[in-house]
This record gives C-alpha cells, sequence and structure tokens, in this order.
C-alpha cells in the first residue's frame, strides 16, 4: 500500500494510473476502521483496478468539540487493516492542504436536510458537502464508496455530485451489522462490554417496526420506539420517514419505500442508524 499525504503529490500519481486506463475507486473514512468500512473497500477492489482510502478526521463536520476531541484515533490499526484487504493507497491529507482551494458552496439541499442529522447537528452537513467536494475535486474517481449506515449523509454527497456535476458514480452499500444486528461504528470503540449489548436495542426496536409495517400508524409506532428507548438511551430523534424525500410519513400509503431512522446518546456516545422497513432484516 501506498501512502500520500499531500494532494498535489497524489494527483500526479493517479495521472499516471489513469493514463494507463486504470479504474480507480474511492473509499473516504475518518479511521478507526472496523467490518463496515472494510466492506467498502473489498467492494470497491471488486469493481476498479485501484482502491484510495483517505483518512481523515473532517473538523468541519463536528458541531460539538468534545465529539471531535474524543474522535477515536487508531491509526496503526488502521493502517495494517487496510494493508490485510489490500488496500493500494492511503489518503491522509492535512486540513490546511486538503482544504486549499476550497470554492464557496452554496448548500439549497431542500428537503434532504431538514430534519433528523440537519436538526441535532447544525452545519454537519455543510461540513460533510465541503469536504466531498474537495476529495471529489482533488482525486476524481471513477467510484466512490458510502455506506448507508449515515444515510442522510448518503443523500448529502449525491447532491454534491449533481451540485457541481462530478462524473464519480456515487455507490451506497448495505449496512455491516454486528451478530447482535448492532451497526459496526468507530463510535462502538468507545463503548463497555455492557453498554455494547444495551446498544443493539436499537436494532431491535428498528426490526420491530418492520413487524408492524402498514399495521400500527407510523407516527405512533415512532413515538412508542422513542418512549421505549427512554429506559436506556437519550434519544434524539426516532423517525419514520420516505427514503427519497426524508420527509415523515403520516400513513403507510404515503411512501413506497418507508425507512426508520435513528439518533441516541448511550451514556456520552451518539449512536445512529437507519433501515428499510420493506427489506427483511440483514443481521
Ligand atoms: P466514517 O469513518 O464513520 O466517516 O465512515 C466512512 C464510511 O463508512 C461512510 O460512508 C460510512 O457510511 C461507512 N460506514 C460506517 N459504518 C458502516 C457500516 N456499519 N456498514 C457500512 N458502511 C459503514
Amino acid at each position: 500500500m501506498i501512502k500520500f499525504e499531500h494532494p498535489a503529490a497524489i494527483q500526479a500519481h493517479l495521472a499516471d494510473l489513469v493514463k494507463a486506463g486504470k479504474q480507480i475507486g474511492f473509499v473516504p473514512t475518518m479511521g478507526a476502521l472496523h467490518h463496515g468500512h472494510m466492506a467498502l473497500i473489498k467492494q470497491a477492489k471488486q469493481e476498479n483496478d485501484v482502491v484510495i482510502c483517505s483518512i481523515f478526521v473532517n473538523p468541519l463536520q463536528f458541531n460539538r468539540k468534545e465529539d471531535l476531541t474524543n474522535y477515536p484515533n487508531r491509526i496503526t490499526e488502521d493502517t495494517k487493516m487496510l494493508s490485510e484487504v489490500d488496500c493500494d493507497i492511503l489518503f491522509t491529507p492535512s486540513k490546511d492542504e486538503l482544504y486549499a482551494n476550497q470554492k464557496e458552496i452554496k448548500f439549497n439541499f431542500g428537503s434532504i436536510a431538514q430534519g433528523m442529522e440537519a436538526e441535532y447537528r447544525p452545519g454537519h452537513f455543510e461540513g460533510v458537502a465541503a469536504v466531498i467536494e474537495r476529495f471529489l475535486s482533488i482525486l476524481t474517481p471513477d467510484r466512490a464508496y458510502f455506506g448507508e449506515k449515515d444515510f442522510q449523509q448518503l443523500a448529502i454527497v449525491r447532491w454534491v455530485k449533481s451540485h457541481f456535476n462530478f462524473s464519480t458514480e456515487i455507490i451506497g452499500c448495505e449496512t455491516v451489522r454486528d451478530e447482535n444486528g448492532l451497526a459496526m461504528s468507530s463510535r462502538n470503540y468507545l463503548l463497555d462490554k455492557e453498554d455494547y449489548t444495551t446498544a443493539s436495542q436499537i436494532y431491535q426496536l428498528m426490526t420491530y417496526c418492520q413487524s408492524q409495517l402498514g399495521k400500527q400508524a407510523p407516527q405512533e409506532l415512532a413515538k412508542s420506539c422513542f418512549e421505549k428507548l427512554k429506559e436506556n438511551f437519550r434519544p434524539e430523534y426516532f423517525e419514520i420517514v420516505d427514503e427519497h424525500s426524508l420527509e415523515p410519513i403520516k400513513q403507510w400509503e404515503d411512501s413506497k419505500n418507508p425507512r426508520v431512522f435513528v439518533a441516541a446518546y448511550l451514556k456520552s456516545v451518539r449512536l445512529i442508524d437507519n433501515m428499510s422497513l420493506n427489506k427483511p432484516s440483514q443481521a
């Protein structure tokens, strides 16, 4: 695996690969890698000749300073994991260099950024859009891979692609879960053993919603799950929305693709998850 820190250096390397007709896949991450990230890298390896993984903890997308300070740093373990899955390139830019040629962006996301993460993390998606614009401009990959774990973020990434007319194909990948259904997350490294078990209640409530599809009214169902979560978590939201507009569903007939979204604190760790209510569970 080749490592690059400087945008100009990786661009020179990529120019040669593109000249040689190679297809480039890109997986952006903030490090503290786990099996969810590895699934993205493996899919990118299958569909491209060369795969770049970036590790960059983007300060612009953190609305709480303590979240940024506490974000796990595991660069030694991460490098080892990436080598083991034969990732070709690791890109770890500095903030100053990455944002050196930043464009003025007018954010006009529409309904996809009106609730949920947008409401509880003001400025978060502006930071996400800014960093994705930088990465796609610098690397111009053929394909970029993102997890459905951050489903609202994926909608923002698609907005960035179409807003700036990037030719990169944006590929959404299913959420990878542990054996109890808990979505893999870098933040899980901050949970102790007991909390880790408790955390899977989020998954249980989401699968309960799947079982209630077409039965209980969506908003009543969401409210009762929110109340249930309060027993062990500090929930921020529990929403049943249409997966395209991301707007809450009043009746099941309002959406062909209902999806449940959750954000809740377990002690000081903020967990998010989501699941389609149409598909059977993937755990
Ligand atoms: P992060 O390092 O948290 O910014 O995540 C980097 C990428 O990995 C994002 O596209 C995430 O959506 C994706 N990702 C994180 N957790 C998972 C998971 N459990 N399954 C699939 N993709 C994931």
